[in-house]
């Protein structure tokens, strides 16, 4: 619906005076009851400069609310702490009258989906999905060592940056278009426990409301500065490779070497490499033998694969299942695939790009879009077909990393970015 975002535009002689609150202090605008002919000019009409006093009032309360998401730790493998960082984020939606149902699960935290805004009506567009996860790669304990603090323009510690951060600014944006009664569409938060671990619980229930959605927003960290409209897909394989194992001095030619065989693989695989397409195949750990005197009779690789290009993932399937030994006494068993599918760029998602450019324009942020070798739950909804924008979490650096860290400064402008982008 298109009135709500009439608050901007300037009228001329006696339009009526609305107060509307926007953060905490009450803001008087004039606005036209001229409804525009087509929704394209609505986008000049999102109130960004409002947005930014919004999110910039808010900022004290979401650096708060970062904070105590930081310090429930909340490990992927850790149900309880995991879920006890998921009732942090409960009270906050029920505090923003948000509908909330988990999605109750054994092995991992229970999966958050909250609902805010007008229930979506029958022929009207379906909601916006924003996507997040809530499980960091931190163990409990580890704010021991990496304490959640604020200094340098910065705030540090496990999962601020990947991506509480973005789950925070989710939530005070909502907060704000809310208290300013620009909610005027369904917006659907989906949090999950288990996105640092592959989503294997969540992934179903992401593709279901994806698929529901008109558009789908990942709360992961921006790229630098920019958004991201292009991940990689990502895939994992195994190799055990087993040899016959001999006296290395006694009966050396009875004995087949899996450690040889393996090196062999190493070179062939690492050599479906074709950086131009944007396929890569990494061999990121490998072991094998028992004695320095003894011909080792098993080996093991474990490998990496990232596809740009959805076609390649079949392509590399074919080739790991087909791997065959160089020395026939030695055998090869393969296993693993593709996981998650490229996030490609589409026509949808550049679209949503463009129209997060000029909101950012209007703030002043020059908004660049970039591409990722990293997947991220964004790659499961994008290859449904749904136009999906990533990257529109917090800005910093150190994601898994000991100075993780986000920048303030970047704050109160990407949530009020976020909040223009969930109108309409
Ligand atoms: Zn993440």
């Amino acid at each position: 619906m298109v009135h709500n975002l009439l608050l901007f535009v300037r009228s001329r002689g006696s339009a009526p005076q609305r107060h509307r609150r926007i953060g905490t202090t009450r803001i008087i605008e004039e606005f036209s009851l001229d409804t525009p002919k087509n929704s394209a000019k609505s986008d000049e009409l999102v109130p960004m400069r409002a947005m930014l006093a919004g999110a910039r009032r808010k900022e004290p309360a979401l650096l708060t609310q970062i904070q105590s998401l930081v310090r429930a730790e909340s490990p992927s493998d850790h149900k309880a702490a995991v879920d006890a960082c998921g009732a942090v984020i409960a009270a906050q939606v029920g505090a923003l009258l948000g509908r909330i149902k988990l999605h109750r699960q054994r092995a991992f935290g229970d999966v958050i989906e909250a609902r805010f805004g007008p229930r979506r009506s029958k022929g009207s567009d379906g909601p916006i999905l924003l996507l997040g996860h809530i499980d960091t790669v931190w163990p409990v304990g580890t704010l021991k060592t990496m304490p959640c603090r604020v200094s340098d323009g910065r705030l540090w510690g496990p999962g601020a940056l990947d991506m509480k951060a973005g789950v925070a600014m989710a939530l005070t944006a909502i907060e704000m278009l809310v208290e300013a009664s620009l909610l005027d569409r369904e917006i659907v938060l989906l949090l999950n426990s288990d996105e640092e671990v592959g989503s294997p619980v969540s992934r179903p229930i992401t593709e279901r409301l994806a698929e529901e959605s008109s558009a789908v927003y990942v709360l992961e960290p921006a790229q630098g500065l920019a958004y991201k409209t292009a991940r990689k897909g990502t895939g994992d394989w195994r190799i055990d490779i087993k040899g016959v194992a001999a006296h290395a001095g006694v009966d050396f030619s009875k004995g087949a070497s899996a450690l040889r065989e393996l090196a062999s693989v190493v070179e062939t695989v690492s050599g479906w490499t074709d950086l131009k397409r944007g396929l890569t195949v990494s061999v990121g750990r490998a072991g094998g033998g028992s004695k320095t005197n003894v011909i080792p009779a098993e080996a093991w690789a474990e490998v990496d694969v990232r596809i740009a290009r959805k076609a390649d993932g079949p392509r590399i399937e074919r080739k790991f299942a087909a791997l065959k030994p160089v020395d026939r006494r030695c055998s090869i068993k393969v296993t693993g695939g593709i996981n998650r599918p490229p996030m490609e760029r589409t026509r949808g998602t550049v679209v949503l790009y463009r129209r997060a450019r000029a909101l950012a324009a209007e703030l002043g942020v020059v908004l660049d879009e970039a591409a990722t070798g990293g997947a991220s739950d964004g790659n499961f909804t994008s290859a449904l077909g749904i136009p999906t924008l990533d990257g529109m979490g917090a800005v910093g650096e150190g994601a898994h990393a000991q100075h993780e860290s986000i920048l303030l400064e970047h704050l109160a402008p990407r949530t009020a970015l976020l909040a223009g982008m969930l109108t309409r």
